[in-house]
């Protein structure tokens, strides 16, 4: 690793822990019909003002041993993963895809990803906030990524195919699944799509059976689907060439 490039990584871990920190305000306001730019940051617990010593990226939550410094109790473990997750995809992105706009595509697919599933885990949602401009973001960047024809093609397909359950199944899944959906089809295009498909409906099957089985759900409890397809999706986005090829042989 030369000056340049080891002087890239610390600028990416940088902006990729800021990103984090950010995620972590939407994720938490987003639902709660707050605005994310203001008032700044906050205990949600207390409520005190977070001053700049609190705000720093992971090193906050290691300094003050994950308590808040007004009140002293305990901040959420979720924000650290969170900026910790964010910043080891963010440089996985960098590093197989390399400084461009493909990483760029990438950091904003796995933000809107990210967001929507925790948000789904946390509030039964997916916000139209996330979904809309996450399809736009596709559409906009896929000439210099996948083409548009296949952006569009993703979109629909995937889109399509949910919004057809979400019509059978009358209530099964929301809403928010289906523009995710989209979302997911705009980055992934036509063959990340089948394969988003095929990962998702697998996985969130499993753990319907699971929800069914072990834990006694009955048929009417809602799975929340959106984890599942984030998840796939960032699978499908980074390796889906080489799950193809293992798939056919
Ligand atoms: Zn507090």
């Amino acid at each position: 690793m030369n000056a340049g490039t080891l002087e890239l990584s610390i600028l990416i871990i940088f902006i990729s822990l800021c990103a984090g920190s950010f995620l972590n305000v939407v994720i938490y306001r987003l639902p709660r019909g707050q605005s994310v730019v203001w008032p700044g940051s906050y205990c949600p617990r207390c409520g005190h003002g977070l001053g700049i010593l609190d705000l720093i990226p992971l090193f906050s939550y290691i300094i003050l041993g994950g308590k808040c410094r007004y009140c002293q109790q305990t901040i959420a473990r979720q924000y650290p993963l969170v900026e910790l997750g964010t910043a080891l995809a963010f440089y996985l992105i960098y590093w197989q895809r390399g400084f461009g706009i493909e990483m760029i595509a990438g950091w904003l697919l796995f933000s809107f990803l990210l967001t929507a599933a925790l948000i789904d885990v946390a509030a039964a949602i997916i916000p139209d906030w996330i979904t809309f401009p996450g399809m736009a973001a596709g559409i906009l960047l896929a000439p210099y990524t996948i083409g548009w024809q296949d952006a569009l093609l993703g979109m629909f397909f995937l889109g399509g195919f949910f919004l057809l359950v979400l019509l059978l199944s009358r209530g099964g899944m929301g809403g928010g699944d289906v523009k995710l959906a989209g979302l997911i089809g705009s980055f992934c295009g036509l063959r990340g799509a089948l394969l988003v498909f095929l990962l998702s409906s697998l996985s969130g099957g499993v753990w319907a059976l699971y929800l069914l089985l072990v834990q006694g759900a009955n048929g009417k409890t809602a799975v929340r689907f959106g984890p599942f397809l984030s998840g796939a999706a960032f699978l499908v986005w980074l390796v889906g060439e080489e799950l193809w090829y293992y798939l056919w042989f």
